[in-house]
């Protein structure tokens, strides 16, 4: 499935990366241990471009496709929110391509 592979690339940042993020945050704030992204003050975060998001679009497009144990996402689980399915579709993809 394409998606899952395009979740699983964007889990490999790099140490580096996740220092700078990390510096830039500062404290009070949690960091998804297995997605890397923030949550400040409640607010999701993206990381790699730490532009705010939602935790419900974080939720479907990663935490639930790699479904571990330690993602601190209070929306794991919940599909409301953007999928990869869905942006394939909003990009006129769908599943014509395979
Ligand atoms: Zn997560």
């Amino acid at each position: 499935m394409r998606g899952k592979d395009m979740a699983e690339q964007w889990h490999e940042l790099t140490p580096t990366q996740r220092e700078l993020e990390r510096s830039l945050f500062a404290s009070e704030c949690e960091v998804c241990p297995r997605c890397g992204a923030f949550f400040k003050e409640g607010t999701h975060y993206w990381s790699g471009t730490l532009k705010r998001g939602n935790p419900k679009d974080l939720a479907g497009v990663v935490c639930n496709l790699v479904n571990d144990p330690r993602c601190i996402n209070p929306e794991k689980g919940n599909v409301e929110g953007d999928s990869w399915q869905k942006r394939f579709e909003k990009a006129g993809m769908g599943e014509a391509q395979d």
